[in-house]
Order: structure tokens, then C-alpha cells, then sequence
């Protein structure tokens, strides 16, 4: 789909347009969120322009803290992501992680096939064709390419938990406050956030947080709550 002409100029009149809005429908808006930030949560995500996560959470500016890369690598010595963490989890204190991979991600169709993509891209791309290599036969197995996308952004996520898991500043915070740690993956065709099980939460497939845990996000003007049945949405 290429992008409409004067993309930039419609953006920037949006920009206005969505200001005023804010502005109108709640004047302590923006002099609130001038004042500071203390978000709930750390979202790690693909730099995909179909997976903006504030957006599809449904929160508001002020609600997340963002990394997002291409394909939602975590690697351990790539020091922007343990930057955003460890000022994330040590400075703002948040309260959950997520890693979210996604659908029909070109990263993880990239590391599927054998074609080079060319540039520093097949670098970024080696610890996914690792796991491609690794996970070979169950991969070749699945005959739908879409599948076997998800399938390998499942394994992504899962890798990537590990070595969540595995990060001082995260341990310490899991130990000392209870901090939560999920692994996700957004299903573009239909919108919708499956957890996949990793991390701290024991619930499994459809739980978001261990057993027994309800933890509400409240956002300016929507609460996502975290059940061991799955996140919910309630508007105020
Ligand atoms: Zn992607």
C-alpha cells in the first residue's frame, strides 16, 4: 500500500486536530502528562507500523514505555534495549514487561527463507535465523507460510522471554517488587493480544499474570485489567 502524497503535511494537520481534541475534552490533560511519567508497563515490540502499541492497548500518551525494534529481538548486548529496560524497570518502576512479537512480521518471514535481505538487516536478523535453524523440522512441517510466520514469531518471543528472565535488572525487580514478565504476540488480521504463557505468569495461553492476580492499568481514560483469565478493557 504505498503512503498517500503530503503523508507529512496530513500528519502534522492531524497532530493539530488530535491536540485540540485532547485539549477540549480534558484541559488537565496535557499539563498532567507535562508533569511527569509513571507508566505501568514496558512494551517490547516490532518496529512494525501495524503494531503501535499505545494504540492497540487502547491507552493513552503517559500509559507505556516503549522499545521497539525490527522483528522484537532481545539480545543481551544490544545496549539500547538494556538501556529502555534497566530505565524502565530500576527508574520508572514499572510493573509488568511485555514482549510482544506479531503476525505476519517480514522479520520473522525474512529469517525463514534463505534470501539475503542485504545491509546491516541480515546481521539484526542472525539470532532469528538461529532459531530458524534450530526449530528446522517442526518449521518445515507447518505448510502454511502464514503459520509457520506465527509460529517462528512464537519462538521469537519465547527466546526473547529467556533472556528477559535472565537480566539483573529484571531479576532483581521480579525478587524485591513482584514485577510481572509476559510473552505475547498481536494477531494483526483480528486486533487482538494472545498471551503465549512465558515469563512470570503461571496462567498459561489465556492467563496474563500468575494465579490469583487481578492488576489494573489505569490509563486516562480506559483501565486494561490483567486476570489470570485474560486482559480485559472497561471505558470510564
Ligand atoms: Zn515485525
Amino acid at each position: 500500500m504505498p503512503a498517500p502524497p503530503h503523508a507529512f503535511a496530513y500528519a502534522l494537520s492531524s497532530n493539530q486536530a488530535w491536540a485540540g481534541y485532547k485539549g477540549h475534552q480534558n484541559p488537565d490533560f496535557f499539563p498532567k502528562l507535562a508533569s511527569g511519567q509513571s507508566p505501568a508497563i514496558l512494551w517490547l515490540g516490532c518496529s512494525d507500523s501495524r503494531c503501535p502499541e499505545t494504540v492497540i492497548l487502547g491507552l493513552q500518551p503517559g500509559d507505556v514505555f516503549v522499545h521497539r525494534n525490527i522483528a522484537n529481538i532481545i539480545s543481551p548486548t544490544d545496549i539500547n534495549t538494556s538501556a529502555v529496560i534497566e530505565y524502565a524497570v530500576t527508574h520508572l518502576k514499572v510493573k509488568h514487561v511485555v514482549l510482544c512479537g506479531h503476525s505476519s512480521c517480514g522479520g520473522a518471514a525474512a529469517a525463514l527463507g534463505d534470501a539475503r535481505v542485504g545491509g546491516v538487516l541480515d546481521t539484526w536478523l542472525t539470532p532469528l535465523k538461529a532459531l530458524r535453524n534450530a526449530n528446522r523440522e517442526e518449521l518445515n512441517s507447518i505448510t502454511d507460510d502464514k503459520q509457520r510466520a506465527v509460529r517462528i514469531a512464537e519462538l521469537n518471543v519465547e527466546a526473547g522471554v529467556a533472556v528477559l528472565m535472565a537480566n539483573a535488572a529484571i531479576q532483581d525487580a521480579i525478587a524485591e517488587r513482584g514485577l510481572q514478565v509476559h510473552g505475547t504476540l498481536f494477531d494483526i488480521g483480528s486486533g487482538r493480544i494472545r498471551d503465549l504463557g512465558f515469563g512470570t505468569g503461571k496462567g498459561g495461553p489465556h492467563g496474563f499474570v500468575g494465579a490469583g492476580d487481578t492488576d489494573v492499568v489505569r490509563g486516562k481514560h480506559a483501565m486494561l485489567v490483567f486476570r489470570t483469565d485474560g486482559a480485559g478493557m472497561s471505558v470510564r
